[in-house]
């Protein structure tokens, strides 16, 4: 039974390595789902997660404030960071970067907080290759014809820009089944509270409980399992 037993726990994923006790999020939709809304809407209930701000080569809408919701940096800037190994990911969406900042991120980590990442399917898969506990949430729109009318009512960019957004869609949504779960953001209150049921979900795995009660797991005489 004993052989049983360790031969089951060396299957254990790495999360048990409990090498940070924080949580990694990451929200992943295609433009115009409503991901930023219910991130904002999330953030404001919750104020132990924190947002990390990605650096962008596009150009600020005209509502958007250096870094609140960017680090908007020229092509240039953008390079020279990436070359000094900068970001813990970046890609290219809709014909502009975008990138995390790595030291931002693994202080955050170290340090024991929760972080969330608004990222593309793309970085999100680049950012679980380093952080195999990193939960990925897709945000779909009720259908594409709303999907549409959301990006046109929002009014935050050229018409151009909205069909270049529109067209990429379909391929990106492809990617949900990459990622852990899913919400359908149809009615907002629903959406909103599905996404605080997967925060609190992820927050009492074994593993991120064991991370931040590891006195309690030892005088009840709890043995994780060895990385
Ligand atoms: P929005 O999707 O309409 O809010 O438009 P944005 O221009 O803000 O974002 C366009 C795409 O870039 C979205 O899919 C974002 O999730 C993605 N994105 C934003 N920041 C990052 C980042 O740091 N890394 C990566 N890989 N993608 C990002
Ligand atoms: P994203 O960050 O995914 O590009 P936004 O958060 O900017 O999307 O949302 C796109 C637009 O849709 C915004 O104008 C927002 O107010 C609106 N919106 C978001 N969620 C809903 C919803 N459930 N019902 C109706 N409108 C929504
Ligand atoms: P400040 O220049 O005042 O330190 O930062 C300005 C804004 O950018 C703040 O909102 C801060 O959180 C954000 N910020 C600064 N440095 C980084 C970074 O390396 N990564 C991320 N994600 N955000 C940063």
């Amino acid at each position: 039974q004993r052989a049983a037993e360790s031969e089951a726990r060396a299957d254990k994923p790495a999360e048990y390595t409990g090498s940070y006790p924080g949580n990694l999020f990451m929200v992943i939709a295609p433009s115009g789902a409503g991901k930023s809304t219910l991130v904002n809407a999330l953030l404001e209930h919750d104020t132990a997660i924190r947002l990390s701000i990605s650096y962008t080569t596009r150009p600020p809408r005209p509502n958007e404030k250096h870094g609140r919701e960017y680090l908007f940096c020229t092509k240039e800037e953008f390079a020279e960071r990436r070359r000094k190994g900068e970001f813990l990911e970046s890609a290219e969406v809709h014909g502009n970067f975008y990138a995390t900042s790595r030291v931002w991120i693994e202080e955050q980590m170290r340090n024991g907080r929760d972080v969330l990442l608004e990222i593309d399917w793309q970085g999100a898969l680049q950012v679980r290759k380093q952080f195999s506990n990193a939960v990925g949430i897709f945000i779909l729109p009720p259908s594409l014809e709303v999907l549409e009318d959301r990006l046109r009512k929002r009014g935050q960019d050229e018409p151009n820009v909205i069909v270049r957004r529109l067209l990429a869609a379909g391929s990106e949504i492809a990617h949900a089944p990459d990622f852990e779960y899913v919400v359908i953001n149809e009615s907002f209150p629903t959406a909103l509270n599905e996404l605080q049921c997967i925060v609190a979900a992820t927050r009492l795995r074994c593993a991120s409980q064991y991370a931040r009660h590891t006195e309690l797991f030892m005088q009840l005489g709890i043995h994780l399992p060895q990385a």
